[in-house]
């Protein structure tokens, strides 16, 4: 099974103004395309962990051989990231559902965990993803670096936000709280919810 960099489902410009149109295309045709592809050249030799999805892959790292290990969690994870995170956004989705309303039995509101989330986002040092993610029994803010996948550490993402420099840096060069802040606008609610779910 080869790995194939996922349709976005929607225009590049869909989300302009939050999100420009380049950073979109550039973002999906280059960024993610290549980490689709240094995942597949990782695995030619390894026709076994062909058959796996790569969600099952970056879960079950201590299983891949350590010969590719740096690859596939690197690029699987860059893979499985950026392919959960294009459905997390769109424009206009009014924040409603069960998951806004878990997450504000667990923060005291949404406006309280925008500002956590903001936090978590704007502080994590250099490249890597921002996540609201289900432990099993809450949910909670965690950070990973660079493309590590919270499935690597056996926790479900319910939404998150690339925070590496490609995501925002032509619209907004240095300044990531304003991409965070942008992020807000474009959050698609009703997938966030299907995520929250699909997980518990
Ligand atoms: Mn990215």
């Amino acid at each position: 099974m080869k790995h194939t960099l996922p349709d976005l489902g929607y225009a590049y410009d869909a989300l302009e103004p939050y999100i420009d149109a380049r950073t979109m295309e550039i973002h999906h045709t280059k960024h993610h395309q290549t980490y689709v592809d240094k995942l597949n050249a990782a695995l030619e030799n390894h026709p076994a962990l062909q058959e796996a999805s790569v969600q099952e892959l970056v879960a079950a790292l201590d299983t891949v051989p350590e010969a590719i290990r740096t690859a596939v969690r690197n690029h699987g994870g860059g893979h499985a990231n950026h392919s959960f995170f294009w459905p997390l956004l769109k424009k206009d989705v009014a924040p409603e559902g069960e998951v806004v309303a878990a997450i504000e039995r667990r923060w005291g509101g949404l406006d309280q965990f925008r500002t956590e989330f903001t936090s978590a986002a704007t502080l994590l040092f250099g490249s890597g993803w921002t996540w609201l993610t289900w432990n099993g029994s809450d949910l909670e803010i965690t950070t990973t670096p660079n493309q590590d996948s919270p499935h690597s550490q056996g926790i479900q993402p319910i939404m998150g936000l690339d925070v590496w420099e490609h995501a925002y840096y032509l619209k907004y060069q240095n300044r990531r709280p304003e991409y965070v802040e942008a992020f807000f606008n474009v959050i698609n609610w009703a997938q966030v919810d299907a995520n929250f779910r699909a997980a518990r």
